[in-house]
């Protein structure tokens, strides 16, 4: 009736942008997301009323005009024509056998996406394996924080934040905080730390830039980028010869000392400052308060992952958080500050991942398997897959001929992205569901509209491992379905009937949570009891969940913490004669990722409408370069032209641009290089050279 269409909905969800997992609730009216306003209910656990400018603003990406609301198949011509839904899936399900029957089953990959719910994740890590029997599926957690998960799973067993945003990053004595523009990409947490700081607990920053967190500081130290495991091994060297360590900690709960104290003695105060240019008192006093802190964060993101080095980046911090007996007790420990909304969940935990089947269980482990058989009734591929950017090597060589791309948008954030563009090209077949015709959906040969946050039911996880519901403020535009029903119905085309075996997504989450241990105790019953959600490992229905991990042992047989020592590398591309300049990317406040969402938000572009690139005043002088004027970024790969904002925010040698761009995108620019043990690229050190745009 003309009366119900027009009520006003309520949703009472969690956010779509990053991982901290801002609760609130979120009205619409007739498909119309109409705002945010802070829950109704209680304070909820991650952002109590709060949320940030993105949150609060940042929905106005759904109603936006340029939504896809119907199939689209490309003709002979390069054109998209409207198709119908059975049209489209028909032809994917055509294309991706011929490719298959032609080159072999692993010949197809799959990309999956944090941004989509745990449920569909699941779904589409299930279609990679059982449906089209590819082992080849990853997602853009590769990009963010696969160092991060490769070290912690090393050293403590989960690859997670062993904590909790409010009861300990919010109530810890001292802060280490490294590679994290906190303020801008992670609002409502940095908020916590600041109130506390104001409360007296000691902060220490080191990064290349000084972000906006740094103003907040103790010390702020300035690091040459890429030099990370050296500062780091320095203070371990210090703490250990000050007698600072927790012994009784490091005799009980962990393995390896000896060797890691044997490693880090080359890194003398002197050396640290050669290396890293971070001077010996500002290292020691850091180093001395850290030690004496009775609890310490160690926080993080993008700037110590995105390294070619990076995985040993995150041992040496874990490290250092061992030795200093800062992990299974409250107020303490490590935490990866996660990107996404549900990269934990959606982009780690749900299997999406060459080498994990849901609940980072081995595919090559026989029982795993045979417990997946039990259940889908087949085999899962026994091995690993290719991760995303050896997808797009394979693409090149001409190996991989199929793909199917979920809710990503590789061609924006890959890095060296006129490369990543002709690999994508040599495709026989792509098909890509998105809520908008994005860079990569423009080069599909089919393209799925799918809903949008707003518009669908499920869980995402949070940094803190926090399982909570999204909730549908209003319907999918035109004929996008959910990515859950868009999956279901593509899997019958092969003739499995998801449709009868999943009424909704609880029926998905009552399956994940018979397969992966981490999930057991989870289901939509407890979730609607317990609306702060519940942290993993939750394992049976009566375990109220874990707020902070390894209380009683970690994650290993013996229980027992592994220190495995970094070795120092330095980044793999430095300056020269012909491009001096060291160049940083990363995030701004108001905009997210490749800026798909974003870039649609009036209030949101109004703030930061285009790229720019930030450059150190005494060398904008050098190269002849004024604040607001046009300058050409140039680097091995390619050039992009960008405003130059002029500030004194790093060292005159370091520059820094925003990742959320088409026009002057960071990604052209940025190189290959791979970490050898996560392989996530080197997006965070390129050198370049920056040059006033002439006359024409
Ligand atoms: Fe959303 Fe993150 Fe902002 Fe919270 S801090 S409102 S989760 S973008």
């Amino acid at each position: 009736s003309e009366a119900r269409l027009s009520r006003i909905n309520k949703a009472e969800t969690t956010c779509n942008y990053c991982a901290v997992g801002c609760r609130f609730d979120l009205y619409g009216r007739d498909g119309e997301v109409l705002g945010v306003r802070p829950a109704d209910t209680d304070a909820t656990p991650a952002n109590d009323f709060s949320t940030c400018v993105k949150g609060k603003f940042g929905y106005d990406f759904a109603n936006s005009d340029d939504r896809l609301e119907t199939p689209l198949i490309k003709g002979d011509d390069g054109e998209f024509r409207e198709a119908t839904w059975d049209e489209a899936l028909d032809l994917i399900h055509e294309k991706l056998t011929e490719v298959q029957e032609e080159h072999g089953q692993h010949s197809v990959a799959v990309t999956s996406s944090s941004k989509c719910t745990n449920e569909e994740n699941y779904l589409n890590q299930k279609f990679a394996r059982q449906v089209l029997g590819t082992p080849n599926v990853d997602n853009c957690a590769r990009l963010c924080h696969s160092s991060t998960v490769t070290a912690l799973k090393q050293t403590l067993g989960y690859g997670a934040m062993v904590n909790r945003i409010n009861e300990d990053v919010g109530e810890t004595d001292c802060y280490l905080i490294t590679g994290s523009n906190t303020t801008e990409s992670h609002p409502v947490l940095a908020t916590r730390i600041k109130q506390n700081v104001r409360d007296g607990a000691d902060m220490f920053v080191f990064d290349p830039r000084k972000v906006g967190i740094a103003e907040h500081a103790d010390q702020y130290s300035r690091t040459k980028p890429g030099t990370d495991v050296a500062w780091i091994n320095g203070m371990i060297r210090y703490i250990v010869r000050e007698g600072l360590h927790d012994e009784e900690f490091i005799e009980e709960r962990t393995k390896n000392f000896e060797e890691l104290k044997e490693k880090v003695e080359p890194f003398t105060p002197e050396k640290v400052e050669e290396l890293t240019g971070v001077p010996e008192a500002e290292l020691e006093n850091a180093a001395r308060t850290i030690g004496e802190a009775d609890t310490c964060i160690f926080g993080w993101a993008m700037g110590m992952t995105q390294h070619a080095h990076g995985t040993r980046n995150l041992l040496a911090l874990t490290n250092l958080a061992l030795v200093t007996g800062n992990l299974g007790k409250p107020r303490a420990g490590v935490s990866p500050f996660r990107g996404q909304n549900n990269v934990q969940g959606g982009g780690g935990d749900m299997g999406p991942a060459p080498h994990n089947l849901p609940g980072y269980q081995d595919p090559t482990d026989e029982e795993v398997l045979q417990k997946f058989e039990k259940e889908w009734g087949e085999r899962p591929p026994d091995e690993v897959g290719l991760r995303l950017p050896e997808q797009f090597e394979e693409m090149k060589e001409g190996n991989l001929k199929g793909m199917f791309i979920m809710g990503e948008n590789p061609v924006l954030s890959e890095p060296d992205i006129r490369d990543a563009e002709k690999s994508i090209g040599e495709l026989d077949f792509l098909a890509v569901q998105d809520i908008f015709l994005t860079e990569t959906a423009e080069f599909a040969d089919v393209v799925l509209p799918a809903a949008a946050g707003p518009e669908k039911l499920g869980t995402q996880t949070n940094t803190e491992r926090r399982i909570q519901f999204v909730r549908p403020a209003v319907e999918p535009p035109g004929d996008a379905k959910t990515d859950m029903d868009i999956l279901v119905d593509l899997a019958s085309r092969w003739g499995y009937d998801w449709a009868s075996k999943y009424d909704g997504p609880s029926d998905v989450m009552d399956e994940i949570s018979r397969l992966v241990p981490l999930y057991g105790g989870v289901s939509y019953e407890r979730l609607e009891e317990n609306p702060d959600g519940l942290q993993w490992p939750c394992e049976d229905e009566d375990d109220p969940g874990t707020p902070y991990l390894y209380e009683d042992g970690f994650n290993f047989d013996d229980g027992k913490a592994r220190f495995v020592p970094a070795d120092y590398a330095g980044p793999v591309e430095l300056p020269d004669e012909e491009y001096p300049l060291m160049l940083s990317s990363g995030r701004v406040l108001y905009h997210w990722h490749t800026g798909t969402m974003t870039r649609r938000v009036e209030a949101l572009m109004e703030q930061v409408p285009e790229s720019f690139v930030t450059i150190h005043p005494e060398m904008a002088e050098q190269i002849g370069v004024v604040d607001g004027e046009y300058v050409r970024v140039t680097s091995r790969r390619g050039d992009i032209t960008v405003k130059a904002n002029v500030e004194d925010q790093s060292d005159p040698g370091v520059v820094f641009i925003p990742m959320h761009f088409v026009h002057g995108a960071v990604n052209e620019l940025t190189q290959h290089e791979l970490d050898p043990d996560s392989y996530i690229p080197e997006f965070k050190v390129t050198s370049v050279k920056v040059e006033p745009v002439g006359p024409d």
